[in-house]
């Protein structure tokens, strides 16, 4: 068999995950190769050319705060724009056809008991995180907590409808799910392993206060680093294992070698073809990751004419009819750059429409919220990421009620040679394009660390 070539390690996914446990591995000395299914890397950040700016602008991952230390680094490493978040001025909320505005890190339009409601919301959620340990299902009511939604764990202390969708949008806009459908452990670990909802949301000095523009142009980065070892339009079809070595069958080829980094969603993963057959307890793991739904539009106008009116582009609602807007202009710019983010609720209610249908929603809320200047955009376009078969759904994978504290434990095992990646098996930053890194460290030195003593599998 002339065509089956011979590496250290082949990586299955060339998001952040995949070419970060790459480079990683390939700066120890060893000789990799990546095969990503797409025509083009990056994964769930992908930013195409925007022809009114004549530059970037993202369909996917794009905020990256301070404290993400790995992503800021390559960031500065590969010279991508990168922009502090606009807040000057009021957000607006929307809730049916009334439109409420204020200031940020408020939820404006809150009656003073609805306010009372949902501080007292955060504070219980607080004292929840605190309870749980960095493995969740070592938490004292991991059980508990893992037998319920989040829903019904926000129900246990009932509230007012609009405090209570504040709580509702959480899942949606950290993991594209439903409160109905994720773990409420999941979620509260989640929430605490990354700095918690306050800090996670703070446009000024937290999660959202830097954003690029560009974010796919990290990845490309790391591809010319890489340069050959990057086969993209190779999507894995089946890997087989045969004592010390590994066999990689993809539509660019085959490969023989020691390990596999698997940097793919475990939707993805299920797709693969393992013989033998990954154990029992592995694949159910992977069944009940399930994938959430996430629809962004990014929305060019010919001046950010909302700034005028004293708004600064933030638009939230409290009816589920979207789940965020943001102004990406900076200080100064020559157009209105909006984004629209539909997650969880919010997204099931987009996805089924038609594509134009889809954009007149969206420009229909902004109108709502900002004013009927919305309506004529100069250019707008939108990704449907549950429609997209390399990914199946965004923006991060999530864990169904009984999953963690049952088969979670597995989590970050290695099945022999195979070990895993990708942003949901990181411990810090889950979820986010940071955690799509750390993850990818881990694995590419442990790895390593196996490859420099001459070790056998784990
Ligand atoms: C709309 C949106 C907004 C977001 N906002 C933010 C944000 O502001 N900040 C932030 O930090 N994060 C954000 N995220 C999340 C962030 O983008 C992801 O956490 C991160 O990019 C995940 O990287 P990954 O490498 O783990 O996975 P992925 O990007 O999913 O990469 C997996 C790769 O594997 C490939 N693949 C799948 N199956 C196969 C196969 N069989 N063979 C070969 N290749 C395969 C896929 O094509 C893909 O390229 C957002 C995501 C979305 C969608």
């Amino acid at each position: 068999m002339d065509s089956v070539k011979e590496t250290d390690v082949v990586v299955v996914g060339g998001g952040l995950s995949g070419l970060f446990a790459a480079l990683t591995l390939r700066n120890a000395g060893h000789e990799v190769v990546v095969l990503e299914a797409r025509n083009r890397v990056g994964g769930l950040t992908y930013s195409p050319m925007s022809k009114v700016l004549a530059a970037r602008v993202d369909l996917g991952g794009q905020w990256a705060a301070v404290r993400h230390k790995r992503i800021s680094a390559l960031i500065a490493k590969y010279n991508v724009p990168l922009t502090q978040q606009f807040v000057r001025g009021e957000r607006a909320c929307l809730q049916d056809d009334r439109t409420f505005y204020g200031a940020m890190g408020t939820v404006p339009g809150l009656s003073e008991k609805e306010a009372a409601e949902y501080k007292q919301g955060l504070k219980r959620l607080y004292d929840a995180m605190d309870k749980i340990a960095e493995d969740p299902w070592e938490s004292a009511d991991a059980r508990d907590l893992d037998s319920m939604t989040f829903a019904t764990w926000v129900d246990q202390e009932p509230t007012g409808p609009r405090a209570r969708a504040s709580f509702f949008r959480m899942p949606g806009a950290y993991y594209g799910a439903l409160a109905e459908e994720i773990s409420a452990l999941e979620l509260i670990h989640k929430l605490k392993s990354c700095g918690g909802p306050l800090w996670m949301s703070d446009a000024v000095e937290g999660g959202q206060s830097r954003h690029m523009m560009g974010s796919q142009m990290v990845s490309e980065g790391m591809a010319r680093e890489l340069g050959d070892a990057v086969k993209p339009s190779s999507p894995v079809r089946r890997i087989t294992t045969a004592g010390e070595r590994v066999t990689v069958e993809a539509e660019a080829g085959t490969w023989k070698c020691k390990y596999v980094v698997c940097a793919t969603s475990p939707a993805m993963i299920s797709q693969i073809s393992f013989d033998p057959p990954l154990p029992a307890k592995r694949r159910l793991l992977h069944q009940r990751f399930a994938n959430g739904r996430n629809t962004k539009a990014v929305i060019i106008y010919e001046k950010p004419f909302w700034r005028a009116r004293g708004l600064n582009g933030n638009v939230i609602a409290t009816d589920g009819s979207l789940t965020a807007a943001y102004d990406l202009g900076g200080e100064n710019p020559d157009r209105g750059i909006l984004i629209t983010l539909f997650t969880g609720t919010p997204a099931y209610r987009m996805d089924e429409l038609a594509p134009e249908q889809r954009k007149q929603r969206v420009l229909g809320l902004l109108a709502q919220a900002l004013g009927e200047e919305a309506l004529k955009p100069a250019e707008y376009m939108d990704q449907v990421w549950a429609d997209e078969p390399w990914s199946g759904g965004a923006s991060s994978p999530f864990m169904l009620p009984g999953a963690m504290t049952t088969i979670g434990p597995e989590l970050r095992e290695p099945c022999g040679p195979i070990y895993w990646a990708g942003t949901h098996m990181s411990k810090e930053f889950r979820g986010y394009m940071e955690g799509a890194l750390s993850a990818a460290e881990n694995a590419a030195e442990r790895i390593s660390e196996r490859l420099r003593r001459g070790a056998g599998q784990a």
